[in-house]
């Protein structure tokens, strides 16, 4: 039986959410927000390099929102904002070029070989 919830919107009164078995939404956090703010959201799925994280993706769904898609998009947090994914192929191309920046990584390391192997040549 899918998950409900009933948050308590400024605008609508009581509305009430079935929930994607993806949702990891605690809808009781969005009492008070509008109803097209209501978003069910999946869990994060970061890209931590070093302790640091890049990148985080997530589902979500705003099933209310009036000017955006109300299928599940996933959005990406580039770290100056989330970007949506509205599509699989448009997951395959971020995936892609993520894979295109570990090329440049692969290359940087080699080149960071080079210098310091010079670096202790000339020492
Ligand atoms: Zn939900």
């Amino acid at each position: 039986m899918p998950r409900t919830a009933t948050v308590h919107t400024a605008d609508h009164g009581p509305v009430t959410l079935t929930c994607p078995p993806w949702c990891r939404t605690d809808h009781t956090q969005q009492d008070g927000n509008h109803r097209a703010d209501l978003v069910h959201e999946g869990a994060d799925v970061p890209f931590v390099y070093a302790g640091h994280r890049l990148l985080t993706a997530a589902l979500r769904a705003w099933p209310f929102d009036e000017t955006a898609a109300r299928r599940p998009v996933l959005a990406v947090d580039l770290s100056d904002g989330w970007h949506t994914c509205e599509s699989p192929a448009q997951v395959r191309d971020l995936a892609n070029k993520l894979l295109a920046h570990c090329g440049v990584l692969w290359s940087l390391a080699d080149e960071l070989a080079a210098v310091q192997d010079g670096t202790n040549r000339s020492m």
